[in-house]
């Protein structure tokens, strides 16, 4: 996993650079918020940790900035500030999350782990044939219809949609559901087919595998 780290805090820095590295992150470190920014243009990060007050560019305008680029990555907010009023203004600027320092870093691995699973709902609608999901509103057609997905429901189809044309393991399922629970994917792909019918997209058993979403032959 790419991380941007971005703290001007030095010594902060190299502990949380060494700790993250031992937590398998391949981290790129920025200690200011123009070289936060430059780096955010240059390369693809899977997540950024991103403190408020930075010289150059301060943490909010970098975040602010960011988000109105269109890009989706999750930030997870560092702040030495308490007060409410500077989690709000994170938060509606865009962090997904955030700590206040001092904090101890199984949090941070724990609230990074949490993101990352979790992903970010991404802005537009992703189609094939007659399916839609729409994901900001969390909505589905089939035909232009409107579909009821259970939340299982919905975090499967979604994965099955972005990864499209690839084999879906039975442990990724069981990890975008955030359980433990394998015994019932069968179930939730029985209910998926059922839902689909007539979207011109169908769900293939991949034998030893997992499953595949593709588009069908005939079209609706
Ligand atoms: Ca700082």
């Amino acid at each position: 996993m790419n991380l941007l780290l971005v703290e001007d805090d030095t010594v902060l820095a190299d502990a949380l650079q060494q700790q993250l590295g031992r937590a398998s992150f391949k981290v790129e470190w920025a200690d200011n918020g123009a070289v936060a920014e430059y780096l955010l243009r240059k390369q693809d990060f899977d997540i950024a940790v991103l403190d408020l007050g930075l010289p150059m560019v301060d943490g909010l305008t970098v975040l602010k900035r960011v988000r109105e680029a269109g890009r989706s990555l999750p930030i997870l907010v560092l702040t030495a500030l308490d007060a409410l009023e500077h989690r709000v203004a994170g938060l509606q600027a865009g962090a997904d999350d955030y700590l206040t320092k001092p904090f101890d870093f199984p949090e941070l691995e724990a609230r990074l782990q949490a993101l990352l699973r979790r992903g970010r709902p991404a802005g537009p609608a992703i189609q094939l044939r007659g399916l839609s999901l729409d994901r900001s509103a969390r909505r589905a057609t089939v035909a232009g219809e409107p579909v009821e997905l259970s939340p299982r429901e919905w975090t499967l189809l979604e994965l099955l949609l972005t990864e499209r044309d690839r084999v879906v393991t039975k442990p990724q399922i069981v990890e975008a559901w955030g359980s433990e629970d394998s015994g019932s994917i069968e179930v939730y792909i029985h209910r998926l087919r059922k839902k689909l019918d007539g979207s011109g997209v169908a769900v293939r058993t991949v034998r030893g595998l997992g499953y595949l979403l593709e588009a069908t032959a005939t079209s609706a």
